[in-house]
């Protein structure tokens, strides 16, 4: 038997970070948007303490992740071997559901540098023209970081992210990443609350005369409301822990897409130590 559904204007596969936020951009513009996702439909619930602590069920089960079984990888080291099934995943957990991996994700979030963006570019004015061999494929991105900027800013706003600017609009902010590149605001919430272990690797590094700074982290380090009007909260935070045991849920009551984050992270605040040489 087959079933007919109404016309809908967009049907949207997938419903992890991009899938979020087109939804929400495309109903806001008046479309009648379908969002088909493969995975479970998770509520607030599903990512209270204790449920995320079950290591068994989400660390080793894999429970809000794509299982390797449901689609498989197939790896060969080279063109000779028979390619055969990766069985189990490391780090790779691609997301399965409602918020996709942004559901798990670690929540660090940096920007692109300038010179990331335009790799090609950047050896050529630092070492010389035709300093890479013609067979590298290296080459500039289509886009430029100050086109890019207005975007970082605003997902960085839908993210809440938490952080110390090191860059506002030239100006070089002590603290801060010394190698980002100008941002036009702050971040939009200050880092989160240090660890013991953040603190004596910070003062450490500090001595040997480099630069740690907070890692640019989308665990809220206090309530947020972002440009979507969703209220984030900061996950539990254990003085000296560097776990999260809950998780920052993001859902919007209204539309009919939603975009959901949440993280079971373990950065905390990590510093991380750059050593300044100008460049
Ligand atoms: C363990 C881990 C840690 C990470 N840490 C960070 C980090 O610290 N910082 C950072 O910036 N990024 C991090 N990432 C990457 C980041 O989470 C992803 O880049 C981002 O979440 C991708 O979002 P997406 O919407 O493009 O795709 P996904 O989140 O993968 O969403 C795709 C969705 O589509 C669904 N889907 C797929 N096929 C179908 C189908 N045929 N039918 C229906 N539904 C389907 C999936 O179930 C999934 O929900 C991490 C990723 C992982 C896995």
């Amino acid at each position: 038997m087959s079933i007919t559904q109404p016309d809908v204007d967009v049907v949207i596969i997938g419903l992890g970070w991009t899938g979020s936020i087109m939804g929400l951009e495309m109903t806001s513009a008046g479309l009648n948007v379908l969002a088909l996702e493969r995975g479970a439909d998770r509520s607030k619930e599903d990512f209270l303490y204790p449920k995320p602590a079950d290591e068994l069920k989400y660390g080793v089960r894999l429970k809000m992740m794509q299982r390797p079984r449901q689609s498989t990888v197939t790896i060969r080291r080279n063109r000779q071997e028979q390619a055969i099934p990766q069985r189990h995943w490391t780090t790779f957990h691609p997301g399965d559901g409602v918020g996709g991996a942004g559901s798990h994700w670690t929540g660090v979030l940096y920007r692109a540098t300038p010179n990331e963006l335009a790799l090609k570019s950047f050896a050529d004015r630092t070492f010389s023209p035709g300093f890479l061999p013609e067979d590298m494929t290296i080459q500039d991105y289509g886009v430029s970081y100050e086109e890019l900027e207005p975007h970082y800013d605003f997902f960085e706003k839908v993210a809440g992210l938490s952080g110390q600017a090191g860059n506002i609009q030239g100006e070089m902010i002590e603290g801060g990443n010394p190698f980002e590149g100008p941002r036009k605001n702050p971040f939009p919430l200050p880092p989160l609350p240090r660890t013991l272990t953040d603190t004596l690797f910070t003062k450490a590094t500090q001595a040997l005369g480099w630069h740690p700074y907070p890692y640019p982290s989308a665990n809220v380090s206090g309530a947020w409301t972002n440009p979507y009007g969703m209220q984030l909260v900061p996950a539990t935070s254990a003085a000296f822990a560097a776990t999260t045991d809950a998780s920052t849920i993001l859902r919007h009551p209204h539309r009919p897409a939603r975009l959901m984050h949440s993280s079971n992270a373990r950065t905390s605040r990590i510093g991380r130590a750059v050593k300044s040489h100008g460049s």
